[in-house]
């Protein structure tokens, strides 16, 4: 074998594997975006036969022992190459570690999990979710000892999430967080609190989706490349850089959760639809990590979309698209309004002062899920309880509770902390381009493509080139420093409720 003949080798796998992953992710976005309720069981035979396609192309011995002989001929790569073999032989050693029949019947599983829990969260109906929670959990605990028999299996799992990542270190970032955000929202909730009434209308779906039109294009979002549909939970997925899907959804008595979660959305879209062009159609393309990826749609929501400038730039058309409810209402109102913090129930639509609060409830959950100190019958329970204590407050239903989330259907167990530490890496990136970027400025005059073009520069054309914290430090030029994001917190919070 050559260099030249095992990358040929190589990369005509790659380029299998990558056909068979775009089959089965449009699968999973027509199941959510546009199959009938009771069609699970059809799409679940197609595919565990494309699942089975892709373990096989995944364990391929020839491909492995191409991919092990560019290893040893490491000197001999371009970067990319190097990088890309090194990532293949990560990932490969996770899921060949996984018997087969198991990885298929894991794939068929979650398939159906997930329209056990729409109709579960539909029907506050927990128990009928239960089995599928506790069959995913020790499925992925028992892969996890398969990979790393060693190792904590939760430390795996957060690892496959944010390279890197162990309970110990989330351990310290979360309490760094707790330190700063308990005292900051106890003097939040001593003032008076902003009055948002003035959403308590009706805000007609139909003016909404032109609203998020609007939305997407003020951000830079090019709509060739990327469409938005409605979902239960809004996400992202993405099938090559040039066909990116947003999802989101509307709720007529709440216009800014669509308008956040569609800038959400957005943000994670940007980075995907920006990804360097040379990387396109390896292990490489896309977001490094689910911890960067949060760090760009939480840039975007919050840092950019709940700030003054952006809220006085969208509110005239605003008021365009919803005339009769903003009448008389000014963009300082709503600037106020849409950054009203209170204790609340849904993740999602909480404010970014108490935000982490709800990732540390799951966070603290799926540890004890993973020990053995939480079982999944006493999951509503533990989850009520954690809420009064992390939040204040009582829990009317499993719907507003527990089965709000989508992740654990989708298998995504060790996801949630990406979202705090997405947050805090967000707001250490946006210190480091305001360096160079009038940020405010951009904003304030609806051109963003200054703001596009640094995180492009800075982040999204590297891709999967650097681990998580090794980008974040090339960008920032330091280590990752939570404070960045509790600083930022205290200045805003102690601005609008002067403190
Ligand atoms: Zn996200």
């Amino acid at each position: 074998m050559t260099v030249q003949e095992a990358l040929e080798y190589y990369r005509s796998i790659q380029k299998n594997r990558h056909a068979l992953n775009h089959a089965l992710g449009v699968l999973y976005y027509d199941a959510v975006t546009a199959a009938p309720s009771d069609s699970a069981e059809g799409r679940g035979e197609t595919m565990e036969y494309l699942s089975n396609l892709i373990y096989e192309a995944e364990n391929d011995p020839k491909l492995k022992e191409a991919a092990d002989y560019l290893s040893a001929h490491k000197d001999e790569l371009s970067a990319r190459d190097r990088r890309e073999i090194e990532v293949f032989l990560r990932n490969n050693e996770y899921i060949s570690k996984i018997p087969q029949e198991e990885y298929v019947a894991y794939t068929v599983l979650l398939n159906k999990a997930e329209a056990v829990w729409h109709k579960a969260k539909a029907e506050n109906d927990f128990a009928s979710f239960a089995p599928y929670i506790r069959d995913i959990f020790e499925t992925n605990k028992r892969f996890a000892q398969y990979y790393k028999p060693d190792m904590a299996p939760y430390d795996v799992q957060l690892d496959l999430f944010e390279k890197g990542l162990t309970m110990e270190k989330a351990d310290a970032f979360f309490e760094a967080l707790r330190a700063k955000i308990v005292p900051l929202l106890k003097k939040v909730m001593a003032k008076p609190q902003i009055d948002d009434r003035f959403l308590e209308q009706n805000f007609p779906t139909e003016a909404q989706r032109r609203f998020s039109d609007y939305l997407m294009e003020v951000i830079t979002i090019d709509p060739t490349h990327c469409t938005l549909r409605e979902t239960e939970h809004p996400f992202t997925t993405g099938f090559n850089k040039k066909d990116i899907r947003i999802t989101t959804h509307y709720h007529e008595d709440n216009v800014l959760s669509s308008m956040f979660s569609v800038i959400h959305e957005g943000g994670h879209a940007l980075y995907e639809l920006h990804s360097g062009d040379e990387l396109e159609g390896t292990v490489l393309s896309g977001g490094v990590s689910m911890g960067i990826h949060e760090s760009q749609s939480r840039l975007y929501e919050n840092i950019i979309g709940r700030s003054r400038p952006f809220v006085d730039l969208i509110f005239p058309k605003m008021q365009e698209f919803f005339p009769e409810q903003l009448a008389g209402i000014t963009a300082e109102q709503m600037y106020l309004a849409a950054n009203k913090s209170e204790p609340s129930l849904i993740r999602t639509e909480a404010d970014e002062l108490t935000y982490c609060l709800h990732v540390m409830v799951r966070y603290e959950i799926e540890k004890g899920l993973f020990d053995g100190t939480i079982e999944v019958d006493d999951l509503p329970r533990v989850w009520n309880e954690k809420y009064k204590e992390y939040l204040g407050i009582d829990v009317p239903s499993d719907r507003e509770g527990v089965l709000q989330d989508s992740h654990w259907a989708g298998g995504n167990v060790g996801y949630f902390p990406s979202y705090a530490l997405g947050s805090a890496y967000g707001a250490q990136i946006v210190a480091k381009m305001k360096e160079t970027v009038d940020v405010d400025r951009c904003v304030a005059e609806g051109k963003l493509q200054p703001i596009t073009d640094w995180l492009e520069e800075h982040i999204w054309t590297f891709g999967g080139m650097y681990d998580p914290m090794d980008l974040l430090e090339r960008c920032c030029g330091a280590p990752f420093d939570p404070s960045y994001f509790t600083d930022y917190l205290e200045r805003k919070f102690t601005e609008i409720y002067k403190l």
